[in-house]
């Protein structure tokens, strides 16, 4: 009993206080030059450093009496790890609007000050000092606890329990402040409430520590997500058009396929090659090709339900898989994307009409590798049959009443 009582007052509090402030000081700066840190991590140890003058202060002021500077810079020593707190964790959950407010808690802090160096020049009086103090950081730990979650609504796991204990801080100042009212004579080592604070500080601090790690990982966890979901989009994405390309379409094209064969719908594939492109390369140039292509897959894209997947699938190739629709759903729309193309006066073209050749195959049941297949005979049948037209990969029976001639 003896021994917690003796753990539990200011003069042994303190130096526990300080050696907590000062290991996380150490420990966040350290991170801080070798690890990738978000901003509110830097303003994190800024706000330890202030932390640490305040303490030393406290054990100058011991040793050499109530200098005016020396108060003044524990106390707004004090005010400045608060607000950089309210600060720092207001950037980590990327509160923009916060710096505005963190400004009326600096103005609130300077008010607090010359009220302070007014006291201490006009009439000391400590109690009223305390009061002063007590008050400024009741507010400050108030729109800690409060702003924060309120401006962030879903901050991030930990924030919420930290702006807590901010509350419970308050609490605990609001009552200092209050018992100074009507006091006679004030002694640190003998204030039971401040003893408490001290306590709780380092408590609190322990749970801050905890949780500026957790969030610094949180939000690289975040950009990492990004970056990978970034990647796995590129690697789909076609660089030139900017429609999927190869490999995406086996992943999204395979996909809307099952979907529409497993509830028993036929799907079907329409492969489309420009006709003659190698003459725009050739009479244009280059840059003027991948203008066309750019411009011909907008267009084709531009004319598609949601569900189509739209893909290019080699140099002047492009791929529609086009679920839930039988061959001659597949077959209009391939008829309308061809008559875009023909009537479509591309800019690159200076006046040329480009045309582009189609063929379209359908299926109840099969793989996407199998409907390509099929889809490319029947493009390559459209070319021999004089391009700019649609051939269907189908048997006669089929292609008769679909209204097109089969491929010979
Ligand atoms: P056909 O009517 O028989 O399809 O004739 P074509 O000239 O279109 O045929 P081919 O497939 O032989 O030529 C395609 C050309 O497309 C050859 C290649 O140089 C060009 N090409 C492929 N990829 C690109 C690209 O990304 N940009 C440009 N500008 N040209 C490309
Ligand atoms: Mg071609
Ligand atoms: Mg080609």
């Amino acid at each position: 009993m003896a021994a917690v009582t003796f753990m539990m007052n200011f003069s042994t509090l303190m130096p526990v206080l300080l050696g907590v402030t000062l290991t996380r000081f150490v420990v966040m700066g350290h991170y801080v030059l070798h690890r990738k840190v978000y901003p509110g991590f830097r303003t994190f140890v800024l706000a330890e450093f202030c932390a640490l003058l305040s303490m030393s202060f406290i054990f100058l002021r011991s040793s050499m009496g109530e200098a005016l500077l020396l108060m003044l810079l524990t106390g707004l020593g004090s005010f400045a790890q608060q607000i950089i707190a309210y600060h720092g964790l207001g950037v980590y959950c990327r509160l923009p609007r916060l710096w505005a407010r963190t400004r009326q808690n600096m103005l609130l802090a300077a008010v607090a000050g010359l009220a302070l160096s007014a006291d201490y020049i006009f009439s000391p009086d400590i109690m009223r000092r305390v009061m002063i103090y007590s008050a400024v950081s009741l507010v400050i730990c108030l729109r800690v606890g409060l702003e924060i979650p309120l401006l962030g609504r879903r901050v991030m796991a930990g924030v919420t329990l930290l702006c807590a204990t901010f509350l419970l801080g308050a609490a605990l100042h609001g009552a200092r402040g209050w018992s100074m009212l009507g006091a006679v004579g004030y002694d640190y080592s003998a204030d039971p409430i401040l003893t408490y604070l001290l306590l709780f500080r380092t408590l609190q601090s322990v749970l801050e520590f905890y949780v500026v790690f957790s969030m610094n990982s949180q939000l690289l966890e975040v950009d990492l997500r990004a970056a990978t979901a970034q990647v796995a989009h590129m690697a789909q994405t076609d660089s030139l058009t900017g429609v999927l390309n190869r490999r995406g379409l086996q992943v999204l094209g395979a996909e809307a396929l099952r979907k529409s064969l497993s509830q028993g719908r036929p799907a079907s594939v329409i492969m489309l090659d420009l006709d003659h492109f190698k003459r725009v390369n050739d009479t244009l140039g280059h840059v003027a090709g991948d203008e066309l292509l750019r411009d011909v897959a907008a267009l084709c894209q531009g004319s598609l339900r949601g569900e189509d997947v739209f893909a290019r699938y080699g140099g002047e190739e492009f791929v529609v898989v086009v679920p839930f629709s039988d061959v001659r759903e597949a077959r209009q729309l391939a008829e309308r994307m061809r008559q875009a193309v023909e009537t479509t006066i591309f800019p690159v073209m200076q006046g040329q009409f480009v045309t582009a050749s189609f063929g379209v195959a359908s299926v109840r049941k099969g793989n996407l590798q199998a409907l390509l297949r099929c889809a490319d005979e029947a493009l390559y049948a459209a070319k021999r049959a004089g391009r700019n037209r649609v051939v269907l990969a189908l048997g006669p029976d089929e292609a008769a009443q679909a209204g097109e001639a089969a491929p010979a």
